[in-house]
């Protein structure tokens, strides 16, 4: 089997909606990762993202979110590698159906389950801080947190929650919490937007804002799509980005855009379809840079 860029495979569920996982491939190491989704749609509203645009519909099972990883590692046989990560970054924020995500996490790294590695299982927010908190007590499972913004004008934007768990509040949580686990840092997700958060005034407030907090940050490309305001970054613009963060003394990581075939990482997956959630207004100053493209 040639896996590409990216494998998407759709499920039905047994009342008929839709999900979708995707395994990306990983060089020729063949250590592949599977993205899974733990809801039908997403109520989070983030501005860049596809599967936000449907809105919620439901949480998904404990049972649904392991058969994703079940059903992606029996697909699996060694001449094209194995599934050695699981990332929930599919369809869906995590920590919105905590209860059944931290189950289905428990099973992927138990023994008589399937046995990964807890740093190998990683369940990414978009920042739900009582949640955070709470996985953070109860998972040994890794936490990725898509922050994609230097200021609350823009994650207000960009990033609704923001307006409900704020900058300050969400970093010092993370400050506060991450004291209290034994060599554990936090993955900061960061897609970076021509124009809008990737100046490099942006880059120099990161590293000031993630001070104090043990942690490396992984730069996305963002993958334009229907409806969407945004662009992606230039590579110059993202190489210019990453080593201003790299100076001040960030670990940073920027990987070419894997699987954005199938509109994966970062929750760009989904069907819309007719229910969609609403495109939210521009901050006046972003206004000449993105209406045209609307
Ligand atoms: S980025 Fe994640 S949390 Fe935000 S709308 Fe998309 S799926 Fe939901």
């Amino acid at each position: 089997m040639a896996l590409g860029r990216g494998l998407q495979i759709l499920f039905t569920l047994d009342d008929g909606l839709v999900i979708e996982t995707v395994i990306i491939p990983n060089g020729n190491r063949g250590r592949n990762t599977v993205c899974v989704s733990s809801q039908v749609g997403c109520a989070m509203n983030c501005q860049f993202c596809f599967t936000g645009r449907m809105g919620l519909r439901r949480n998904l099972t404990t049972a649904e979110i392991v058969e994703q990883a079940v059903f992606a590692r029996r697909l699996f046989t060694s001449e094209v590698g194995s599934i050695r990560n699981v990332v929930f970054m599919g369809m869906g924020e995590p920590l919105q159906n905590i209860e059944n995500v931290i189950r289905a996490a428990d099973i992927m790294v138990d023994e008589q389950g399937l046995h990964f590695s807890p740093n190998k299982v990683t369940i990414s927010t978009s920042g739900l801080v009582p949640q955070i908190k709470q996985f953070l007590r109860e998972s040994k499972c890794a936490l990725a947190v898509s922050l994609n913004a230097t200021t609350d004008e823009v994650r207000n934007w960009i990033m609704p929650i923001n307006r409900k768990y704020n900058l300050k509040l969400l970093l010092d949580t993370l400050r506060e919490e991450l004291r209290l686990k034994h060599k554990y840092k936090v993955l900061f997700e960061y897609v970076l937007l021509a124009g809008v958060n990737d100046s490099i005034d942006d880059a120099k407030r990161i590293i000031d804002l993630v001070k104090g907090i043990p942690c490396k940050i992984n730069l996305l490309t963002f993958n334009p799509h229907s409806g969407s305001h945004f662009q992606p970054s230039t590579n110059e613009k993202m190489i210019e980005f990453r080593n201003t963060l790299a100076e001040g003394g960030c670990v940073v990581f920027m990987r070419p855009s894997r699987g954005d075939d199938q509109m994966a990482a970062c929750g760009q997956l989904g069907n819309p379809g007719e229910l969609q959630a609403p495109l939210l207004k521009v901050p006046p100053r972003f206004q000449t840079l993105l209406e045209p493209l609307v």
